[in-house]
């Protein structure tokens, strides 16, 4: 569909394609406030999971589900949340988010205001922690596609 930003693929600077397959992709989102960020794209212009067969829900939620376990395995978070609003794309697509009680927006959620910085210190180490995501997602999805 024109004029939408998933349909367009990549955004620049959105992040690092994970994984991609015929219908969903697995991006990395770049987030200086949020490594570990990541989501999960159903490939063609749909806008509500009603909208998807029941296979094809499955198949979308079995990678959301996936994603968020290699999340919490990779990052420990103290919270992961999974949100799909599609209010300004409306392109199906999961945000899978690892929060911490340190986090710039907690205990809202990543839209609302800021409440807080993290420590440069631990945001450095979290970053380095999220470098390992690509693989251990990758991994997962090798073991069950
Ligand atoms: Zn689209």
């Amino acid at each position: 569909m024109e004029n939408c930003v998933l349909c367009a693929d990549l955004k620049p600077n959105e992040g690092e394609l994970v994984w991609r397959g015929d219908d969903c992709r697995v991006i990395l989102v770049s987030d200086d406030d949020l490594p570990g960020f990541c989501r999960v794209i159903w490939n063609r212009h749909q806008a509500d999971m009603t909208e998807l067969s029941h296979g094809e829900r499955e198949h979308l939620m079995g990678l959301v589900f996936l994603v968020e376990e290699a999340v919490r395995d990779v990052m420990q978070p103290s919270k992961v949340n999974l949100a799909a609003l599609g209010n300004m794309v409306p392109h199906i697509h999961w945000h899978v988010i690892p929060r911490f009680k340190d986090d710039a927006f907690f205990p809202g959620s990543i839209w609302s205001v800021r409440t807080q910085e993290t420590s440069p210190a631990i945001l450095t180490e979290r970053r380095k922690a999220a470098l390992d995501l690509p693989d251990v997602i990758r991994g997962l999805i090798s073991r069950l596609y």
